[in-house]
């Protein structure tokens, strides 16, 4: 016997049979089992709802006369919720009458096949629509995908490509934002900007590679010991900065000297035989609205306090 071309996918297609009478449901269970279908059945149409929820068929042959819930009323419940909505619906009728049609369409069904009907249409109106709802789930799933796409290029977007930390595009964004909600609330933010000292000769010591992991760990150091809602950005080449919303100066500092004392007890690579891994950081702290009343003065507050700790003799934090 000729099967049907769906069998060729991973998942034979699963139509659910609901008719209160055993006998239809076994001749019909026969015709469709006959040529490779799945198929579920209930016997009423509370039973229907609970099967499509639970098994989730890709065609529902559905009884239009059944007692309790009938097939009409069974029909709207499933095409009014979104999770069953797409699944094609065949109303079998056992009048060819046209009332009974148009309530069927008024109700959401998608077909209709007169009792007693003949096997082979019932298989092609069966196909037909098993077509449609493959179709359906086709472009589900093209849109699921796209979805996905544009949510990995939103991060994209906002990531730096080396350390996986926000780029400095985000952190304007992202500051500005914070400004405008720490204006209206009254709220405290600071700012800590940090550079890595003398990484020049890291680099020419130990190569741009190894400058890359260095680059990669500092991000890391920062972002494992800071609160989630902290931002952290990658500034520049070998700098980094950190938002700190709802923070004080004397707190933002804190989380400064911690980062700075991490990073200089870190063992970072060296080249083999070269005793000397250690790295250290200068750091800058400014904190609105203490030191600055806009975004762009905070982050040139930070900078020179940066430059400060530099001509101060490097690795340490400035914050006054
Ligand atoms: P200072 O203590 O004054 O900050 O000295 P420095 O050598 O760190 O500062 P300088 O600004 O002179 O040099 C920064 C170096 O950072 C130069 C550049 O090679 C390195 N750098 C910038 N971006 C990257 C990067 O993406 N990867 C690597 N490996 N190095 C980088
Ligand atoms: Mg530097
Ligand atoms: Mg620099």
């Amino acid at each position: 016997m000729k099967t049907v071309e769906t069998l060729t996918e991973a998942r034979k297609p699963v139509i659910l049979i609901v008719d209160d009478i055993p006998v239809n449901i076994q001749l019909i269970q026969g015709y469709l089992t006959a040529v490779g279908y799945q198929t579920v059945v209930a016997q009423n149409g509370e039973e229907a709802i609970f099967r499509v929820r639970e098994a989730l068929p890709d065609l529902i042959l559905l009884d239009v006369m059944m007692p309790k819930i009938n097939g009409l009323e069974t029909c709207r419940i499933l095409k009014r919720n979104q999770q069953t909505q797409h699944i094609p619906i065949i109303m079998v009728t056992a009048l060819n009458e046209l009332d009974d049609k148009i309530r069927g369409i008024e109700a959401g069904a998608d077909d209709f096949i007169s009792k007693p009907f003949n096997r082979l249409e019932l298989l092609a109106r069966v196909k037909s629509l098993l077509r449609l709802k493959h179709y359906y789930d086709q472009l589900q799933e093209k849109i699921r995908l796209l979805e996905q796409a544009k949510e990995q290029l939103r991060t994209l977007a906002v990531t730096d490509g080396l350390t996986g930390v926000y780029n400095y595009r985000y952190f304007r964004e992202y500051l500005a934002q914070e400004f405008r909600r720490a204006e209206r609330h009254r709220l405290v933010v600071s700012l800590v900007m940090l550079d890595i000292d003398f990484f020049k000769k890291y680099n020419d010591t130990h190569g741009h590679q190894a400058g890359d992991e260095v680059l990669k760990v500092v991000a890391r150091l920062m972002k494992n010991n800071t609160r989630a809602i902290d931002v952290v950005a990658r500034y520049g080449g070998e700098e980094f900065i950190l938002v700190l919303p709802e923070t004080k100066k004397a707190s933002a500092a804190i989380v400064a000297e911690k980062i700075r004392k991490l990073v200089a007890s870190h063992i970072f690579p060296h080249k083999r035989g070269q005793a000397n891994g250690h790295l250290t950081v200068s750091v800058g702290v400014s904190s609105y609205p203490e030191d600055a009343r806009t975004s762009d003065t905070l982050i040139q507050c930070a900078d020179q306090r940066l430059y400060r700790a530099k001509e101060a003799g490097r690795n340490r934090v400035v914050d006054q």
